[in-house]
């Protein structure tokens, strides 16, 4: 097994990643910015290196200094979190050209899914149901047109380099298109460096659907069944839970079969999850993210397994544990993401942590690296923890979530906490009987 690997990332995921090299034996080694100095990251892991000032660009996103840490520290390899440099096709070709194990699929997997265009065109040929769109690029504003026709307004205007809901645009008519495409363009340009844009149908009610995968890079694959990630605002997810309320198993089962395939035929390695929107009984298939996402641990909860530990060991060589027809899933979990942001406008809400008291109990998981006397700093994504709750079924989770809800206290920054209060409390949630735009609804109406 790796004797030392490095985290490449801050925050909860960083010491999510450390707990399970220390389950298993392994020397950890954290980088951090001139602003992280105090985080929890580096007081746990066992050694860490300073990578730079606090901007990201200098730090977090510097391969140059990353590399030199692992070569300071004799690290074996690197585990990337999410976020940051984890679907950096380059950052894994240079940690394998020094001999560094990425902790990942392999660069041309990270390649063709970074591509939306060919994330589609590939899972198209593994027989994975798309969203009906474009033929790939929409080069100008007459192939928009071209495009729009063929697919029927309304429709969705995306970035094929795109990510974070950024340079997404949804055209209502004709009327429209020409000048929401020049935005998407030039948006795509400023975020990405590349202004390549595709079409999509706009989905008016779907749910946000997405099925965990996993490979060994050999052929052999799994599924670790759906997370629900509909509850959203400006297409960023806020509360994910598992079994979806609103998709039958059988359905989820049938889907499942077809992305385990897609990830076997690619002999696709590690953690993976294949994005769908939902509506009327049917999947389509939106992106590929080829790393461990935010909401892992929910599926973690009820399957009872540990993601990280298995991406390690797949890493390593050893043979995947994971088989299919022992998985199967226990009970139901959510997870609330708890963002330091002040309501209504979700404005970065960056300081002090005067109190922090973490909520415990059976079946509860809290992924947090604040403490008192912490300070959120203004640098990063305001994500300061997770809450994750597991129960037997759907409605006891529900009633675990509210008491650990009323347990956590985070004081001296404002944060998402008192959201997940009010959503629990509305009956459509309770009933799951909501799609990705029942959240942005549900907010404006409390503006009114
Ligand atoms: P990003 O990578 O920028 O997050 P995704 O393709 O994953 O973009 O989509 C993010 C969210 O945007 C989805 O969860 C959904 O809410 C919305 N979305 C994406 N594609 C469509 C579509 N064709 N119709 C309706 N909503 C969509």
């Amino acid at each position: 097994m790796f004797k030392k690997i490095l985290i490449a990332n801050r925050g909860e995921i960083a010491l999510r990643v450390i707990r399970t090299c220390k389950e298993m034996g392994i020397k950890t080694v954290a980088v951090y910015s001139q602003a992280d100095v105090n985080a929890m990251h580096v007081r746990m892991a066992d050694e860490s290196v300073c990578i730079g000032p606090a901007e990201s660009s200098k730090s977090y996103l510097s391969i140059p200094s990353i590399i030199s840490a692992c070569e300071i520290t004799g690290s074996e390899a690197v585990h990337p979190g999410y976020g940051f440099l984890s679907e950096n096709a380059s950052f894994a070709e240079i940690l394998g050209d020094h001999g560094i194990k990425f902790i990942g699929p392999s660069v041309s997997h990270i390649n063709t899914m970074g591509d939306k265009i060919n994330a589609k065109t590939q899972m198209e040929a593994f027989n994975v149901p798309c969203v009906p769109g474009s033929n790939g690029e929409v080069k100008d504003i007459d192939d928009a047109y071209i495009s729009a026709k063929k697919i029927g307004f309304p429709v969705l205007l995306k970035a094929a380099a795109g990510g974070g809901g950024i340079g997404m645009k949804i055209v209502q008519g004709i009327d429209q298109l020409e000048t929401l495409f020049l935005q998407a363009k030039s948006e795509a340009k400023k975020s990405f460096n590349d202004d390549t844009i595709y079409m999509e149908k706009y989905l008016e009610k779907p749910r946000h659907i997405e099925i965990q995968v996993f490979g060994d890079g050999k052929g052999k694959a799994v599924h670790l069944g759906e997370r629900d990630c509909s509850l959203q605002r400006r297409h960023q997810k806020v509360l994910e839970e598992t079994p979806s309320p609103g998709v039958n198993p059988r359905e989820i089962k049938n889907i499942g079969k077809i992305c385990a395939n897609a990830i076997s035929r690619m002999k696709y390695e590690g953690a993976g999850t294949i994005e769908f929107l939902y509506e009327n009984n049917e999947f389509f298939f939106i992106e590929m993210n080829t790393r461990l996402q935010v909401e892992h641990p929910i599926t973690e909860a009820v399957f009872g397994i540990d993601l990280v530990k298995e991406q390690i060991c797949v890493a390593y060589g050893i043979d995947m544990s994971l088989s299919q027809e022992h998985l199967e899933p226990k009970g139901h979990a959510i997870e609330c993401r708890i963002n330091a942001e002040k309501l209504p406008n979700f404005s970065p809400s960056p300081g002090n942590i005067k109190e922090f008291h973490s909520p415990g109990g059976i079946g509860i998981r809290m992924d947090s690296a604040i403490y008192n006397g912490f300070r959120v700093p203004p640098y990063y994504d305001s994500l300061i923890g997770k809450l994750i709750v597991h129960a037997d079924s759907r409605s006891m989770a529900l009633g675990r979530l509210s008491r650990a809800l009323d347990e956590l206290i985070i004081d001296g920054v404002y944060t998402t906490v008192d959201l997940f209060k009010d959503i629990l409390d509305q009956a459509d949630f309770k009933n799951g009987d909501y799609n990705i735009h029942w959240l942005e609804q549900w907010l404006s109406d409390q503006v009114k």
